[in-house]
């Protein structure tokens, strides 16, 4: 064998690549010359051949280690060899399992044992409102759970009698086929077809469970959704989901929340956002204005002055954290101010008043500041200036 080529050539690896650049180089290179991609082709079945064997070894930390120390020769037989390197014996399905996954047969279930296993989970979901949301809130929900058959206790036989181990598995749950395939004949495991895995065969069936060994029944849970919980989030509540196999635990019970939008509120992760309008002569004059938060009315009072879309934050009034009720968030208002709309006659007259005095205002402050400008002195300010002609 001495013009077989080096494994970590085949694969394009350094001597030294990691486990992880093992199986991507060996993934890439059996997606190219896979059989089924290449039906026909004799010369990419044989570098098909060749990057498995390659992978083979090197994923394995034993034969990895001979390889590096021996070379092919770990594998011969040959002077130094730790006896020969079967390939044709291996649990392909085994190495290749979590890269091809069903690939070779359907050997995915291989995990599969009858000890105890813990039941499945269960999801639903619960809607709330924004403000449950925000302070907590207790539910209740209607979910159909399985319980133990009392009659039969779990097992699925009929009183009195008790199931059979399978004979197929010899009460295992799995069965074990051999195939011939390209690399030579490839060990399978599978979930045994006759028992479905448990071992066991039921003769006859309890008639409370059918044979199921559970009973389902609609049962009332109640759930304690933290305060500040968003939108999406889950509440796990434990043990009320599926029942275990074998004497093991109960699964869990994951209740996805849907949280209701709010009319005035948006919130992004604790901080509250909200739109609040106020008139002009507020926004000129300053004064209190009242603020709905998730605590209630607030009063916040206003500068003098300000512009509209004018943000103000009121601390601590944001949603609480889900690890600690006592940190909240903020609540971010946005100030609009309104212009009046359908004024009458005596308003508009109050309005145009108002203007001449502003004008007159602005007018004298310009001249001054032009004549600031005339002496030297260089203005800073940029700000919006009226035109107008004399
Ligand atoms: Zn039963
Ligand atoms: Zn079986």
């Amino acid at each position: 064998m001495a013009d077989k080529r080096d494994y970590y050539e085949v694969l394009g690896v350094g001597k030294g690549a990691s486990d992880s650049e093992l199986k991507s180089a060996y993934r890439k290179l059996a997606k190219k010359y896979h059989p089924d991609t290449n039906p026909g082709d004799k010369e990419a079945e044989v570098k098909f051949k060749e990057a498995s064997e390659a992978y083979a070894v090197l994923s394995d930390p034993e034969k990895r280690r001979q390889y590096d120390q021996f070379g092919h020769a770990a594998f011969d037989g040959g002077a130094g060899g730790v006896g020969g390197f079967d390939f044709s014996g291996m649990d392909m399905g085994d190495i290749f399992g979590d890269i091809f996954g069903d690939f070779f047969g359907g050997g995915r279930s291989r995990s599969r044992s009858n000890g105890p296993m813990k039941g499945q989970n269960i999801r639903t979901s619960v809607r709330i409102s924004f403000q449950e949301a925000c302070f907590g809130v207790d539910k209740e929900i209607d979910i159909v759970l399985k319980d133990e058959c009392g009659s039969c206790h779990g097992t699925g036989a009929k009183a009195g009698t008790s199931p059979q181990t399978c004979p197929k598995c010899g009460g295992k749950g799995q069965v074990v086929f051999t195939q011939q395939s390209l690399f030579g004949v490839v060990r399978n495991v599978q979930s045994c077809p006759d028992c479905h895995g448990t071992g066991k065969i039921i003769k006859e069936r309890c008639p409370d469970c059918s044979g199921s060994g559970y009973i389902s029944k609609k049962k009332n849970i109640a759930v304690s959704i933290p305060a500040g919980i968003d939108n999406g989030q889950c509440v796990r509540i434990r043990d009320k989901g599926e029942p275990g196999v074998n004497g093991g635990g109960r699964g869990d019970l994951l209740v996805e929340v849907v949280v209701g939008k709010d009319p005035l509120f948006m919130r992004q992760d604790r901080d509250i956002y909200s739109t609040v309008p106020i008139t002009y002569t507020k926004a000129a004059l300053g004064g209190e204005i009242h603020v709905k938060t998730i605590d209630g009315e607030v009063i916040y009072t206003v500068k003098p002055g300000t512009q509209t879309d004018t943000r103000v934050r009121l601390r601590g009034k944001g949603v609480p954290s889900l690890r600690n009720k006592q940190v909240r968030g903020d609540h971010y208002v946005t100030l609009v101010v309104q212009v009046p709309t359908k004024l009458s006659h005596e308003q508009k007259e109050a309005l145009l008043a108002f203007d001449k005095a502003m004008y007159g205002e602005e007018e004298k402050a310009q001249e001054q500041e032009e004549e600031r400008e005339k002496e030297g002195g260089s203005s800073k300010s940029k700000g919006f200036k009226r035109k107008k002609k004399k």
